[in-house]
């Protein structure tokens, strides 16, 4: 499409646990954000939730807003525009940007979650400068993004990069939501795998500050998780560093397949740092071939769990002709 949108947009990055969205000024600075759970909604509610959380924004915001990118954890299709299946929410063969731009009478642009993630890190964080960059979002989910020869890749018309779901155990343990693998990266580095691990860990050691936050009602979560190991919980910590370890596994296929300048993690789970990171690289390492094993560097996301979102709003501005977009009823009649 012709042209790059001017004034604000509004960057959106729908996960498996919740919603993220804000306005970006055409200079990247984010304001009016907001954030919605996105568990236990069907299909129907779900677009209903998405629209309200846009309109949110857009009202606050006050102004014009030229458009809508959505990062959204699906698979597509782009032959038909369909968003066709998405592992951790009931969103499957939807015409998402059309039924957006209809709803919100703004242009919509639509991509995969992960691949919002890549572009703005490669383009702005951490892979900033860099041709080759591979991205793993670790939240309910693991999403996958390539950056290659300075492009987003997303494989034979828009279906690829679910790098979440590359197998690191043959015989593991059944993957997680709609996918039908077993032993997935996805199934043993995720923040579902770290709650996973963390409540094991607990129940052999309740007498730490987590197994004490817990016997008085709390809730686990991969956040949860993450503070109490920075603070020095030793069961948090040991379940991140199981978490990072088998995360090393994937990074060693990463580096082995593309070899990319910089591996960027982001997500929720990111949020561990060097006690994910650490085991992660040495795991790598010690698996990888030559000369990626020592080329290739781990960082974590420069825009933190706000990739997807910057980089929907990227999108937004640019409207390029290979992912889902509507154009809006309201911006072809005032066009
Ligand atoms: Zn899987």
């Amino acid at each position: 499409m012709a042209g790059v949108a001017e004034g604000c947009v509004i960057g959106v990055d729908l996960g498996g646990t919740k919603l993220l969205a804000g306005a970006v000024d055409p200079d990247g600075t984010v304001h009016h954000r907001t954030n919605r759970p996105a568990r236990g909604l069907d299909q129907l509610e779900l677009v209903e939730m998405v629209a309200h959380a846009v309109e949110g924004v857009r009202r606050s915001v006050g102004g014009d807003v030229a458009g809508v990118g959505f990062g959204i954890p699906c698979t597509f299709d782009a032959r038909t525009g369909l968003a066709v299946q998405a592992v951790n929410l009931p969103l499957h063969d939807i015409r998402f940007a059309d039924v957006m731009a209809e709803r919100l009478e703004l242009p919509v642009v639509v991509d995969n979650d992960a691949n919002c993630a890549v572009l703005a890190e490669a383009r702005a964080g951490a892979g900033a400068g860099c041709s080759e960059v591979v991205m793993l979002t670790l939240g309910t989910g693991i999403g996958g993004g390539l950056y290659l020869h300075g492009e987003v890749y997303r494989g034979f018309q828009g279906g690829g990069a679910e790098l979440g779901h590359m197998v690191v155990d043959m015989d593991g343990r059944p993957c997680q939501g709609n996918c039908p693998n077993w032993g997935c990266l996805e199934s043993v580095s995720s923040g579902t795998a770290l709650v996973r691990e963390a409540s094991l860990a607990v129940a052999r050691r309740p007498d730490t500050d987590i197994g004490r936050a817990l016997e008085a009602g709390h809730e686990l979560t991969g956040p949860m998780v993450s503070e109490y190991a920075r603070a020095g919980d030793p069961v948090a910590t040991g379940a991140i560093e199981v978490v990072g370890r088998a995360l090393g596994v994937g990074l060693a296929n990463i580096a082995n397949i593309f070899c990319p300048q910089v591996i960027v993690i982001g997500g929720g789970v990111s949020g561990a740092g060097e006690l994910l990171l650490a085991p992660a690289r040495e795991v790598m390492k010690r698996r990888a071939l030559r000369p990626g094993r020592d080329e290739v560097r781990v960082e974590a996301a420069a825009f933190g769990a706000d990739s997807g979102m910057i980089g929907a709003a990227m999108l937004a501005r640019e409207r390029p002709s290979d992912v889902p977009s509507a154009a809006g009823p309201a911006a072809a009649g005032a066009a």
